[in-house]
């Protein structure tokens, strides 16, 4: 079974990584979206009400400053390391995450070459114009003075760099994810279960066009039946015993 992953692997050459929370949660992040998660406990805050209510606004920066200092200094794992040497080696690879933990970055994989389709939690940026804010001056002057940031530049709201529930996908990178999909010829999943829009697209979509499909995750997906090889399995683990020429 690893054999044939690390063949199907050496064999490809436009390879496309599509990445869930399932690979993140070997470094100790918790998936936010899982059954014991923290949205299961917390009520999401809706983007039409940050927008809309100053409350919600704080709210939510109360809580993302609350939630940064539970999250900090988790680095990437094997499984993100892995995925960044194979990648180094393959300059017509590509990589899509629903990931916001930034760990892929970490781990060296250029931005140039990673689709975050939820967006990234390690920085903010201002809903009008895109400006990037880092977090902790937000933070500090919220913390210290109750301040909610606002964009130097245009006055526009600054929030999370995150698609929040009730948010719009992002169109550009759902473009790019798209069309890096239909160019593959091995598309890999990892850590994520598939079942939630745009998730469950893409793999369809591989096969479609005529790619070969990986799934590497901890259980049953409903796509496992069309893939040509399922791994079952800790991500670690697979990606421990492969190693890519
Ligand atoms: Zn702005």
């Amino acid at each position: 079974m690893f054999e044939e992953l690390k063949n199907f692997i050496d064999a490809s050459t436009n390879l496309v990584f599509f990445t869930g929370a399932g690979i993140s949660t070997e470094s100790g992040i918790p998936d936010f979206r899982g059954p014991s998660g923290f949205w299961k406990t917390n009520k999401p805050i809706y983007f039409q009400d940050f927008i809309e209510s100053e409350d919600m606004r704080r709210k939510s920066w109360e809580r993302n400053a609350a939630t940064k200092q539970k999250i900090t200094n988790v680095q990437p794992n094997i499984g993100h390391l892995a995925i960044a040497d194979i990648m180094s080696k393959k300059p017509h690879s590509h990589l899509i995450t629903q990931n916001v933990d930034n760990l892929h970055q970490q781990a060296g994989v250029p931005e140039e070459k990673i689709t975050e389709l939820h967006g990234n939690s390690t920085y903010a940026s201002c809903l009008d114009c895109s400006t990037r804010y880092e977090l902790e001056p937000i933070h500090k002057a919220f913390q210290e003075k109750g301040e909610l940031p606002y964009c130097k530049e245009c006055g526009g709201l600054v929030k999370t760099a995150t698609i929040s529930f009730g948010q719009p996908m992002p169109e550009e990178e759902m473009n790019v994810a798209q069309r890096k999909t239909v160019g593959c010829d091995l598309f890999i999943t990892i850590g994520t279960s598939l079942v939630v829009f745009p998730a469950a697209g893409f793999p369809k979509l591989a096969k479609e066009i005529g790619a070969r499909l990986i799934i590497i995750n901890n259980e049953e997906t409903d796509f496992d039946s069309i893939a040509d090889l399922v791994i079952h399995e800790q991500i670690g683990k697979v990606f421990s015993n492969i190693s890519i020429d």
